[in-house]
């Protein structure tokens, strides 16, 4: 399905641009994949060709071992971005949603073992199911409540409170790196509590009381 950004539930025209990530941005998600907690931001991209919708139902790969999901907070930028300070960065978000940031993980566990990039288990086509995004309004920053279920089971719980690198310093980081054009989004990192998808998986979704999605696995 094509993909087109919504944005309090409009069809919006910032064009659809890549998609830059976090790894490892709660210590208790480090932590279970048995990996060291990062010291300063682990970044990574998916292209644009990697988003889909998450409402409505989305694949994954068949026959390329376990794909799990991540929950994350997402951000859409509307202002071009570079070496920017925390507080124009802050200011350039124009929506917030969620994104499940879809790994094969066994993937990526092979190239990791090889000292390869990750991009095959990260940023393949539809890696990066993404929800409507809303204005973030009076949303705090700092403690946005996110959560996943699925089939009726409590997977994920995160705040953002816990996050390693908050979202103010992580877009100021990736400022310094890779310049952020209207359109692109950036996932913020996944709580602990990631897991293996299965087609016929009932999701649920949201983040605090302002983004909330029913889907599945096709
Ligand atoms: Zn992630």
């Amino acid at each position: 399905m094509t993909y087109q950004h919504r944005l309090d539930g409009v069809l919006c025209n910032l064009p659809v641009g890549k998609v830059v990530c976090v790894g490892r941005n709660y210590a208790a998600h480090a932590k279970e994949l048995n990996n060291p907690v990062p010291t300063e931001p682990l970044l990574f991209m998916k292209p644009a060709t990697a988003i889909v919708p998450m409402a409505g139902g989305f694949s994954i790969p068949v026959d390329r071992g376990v794909c799990h999901f991540e929950t994350e907070m997402s951000l859409l930028i509307g202002k071009r971005l570079s070496g920017a300070s925390e507080a124009d960065s802050l200011a350039a978000v124009v929506g917030v949603g969620l994104g499940f940031d879809l790994t094969l993980r066994s993937l990526q566990d092979e190239l990791k073992a090889k000292g390869q990039p990750w991009d095959k288990a990260k940023g393949f086509d539809g890696s990066c199911p993404l929800s409507d995004f809303v204005s973030p309004g009076d949303l705090d920053w700092t403690q946005a409540q996110l959560q996943m279920q699925r089939n009726g089971e409590l997977q994920q719980q995160g705040n953002s409170a816990d996050m390693i690198t908050p979202v103010a310093q992580l877009l100021r980081y990736i400022s310094q790196f890779f310049t952020l054009m209207p359109g692109d989004v950036v996932l913020t990192g996944t709580p602990a509590g990631v897991g293996p998808l299965t087609s016929g998986d009932e999701l649920e979704a949201q983040l605090d009381d302002c983004v909330s999605v029913k889907t599945h696995v096709l």
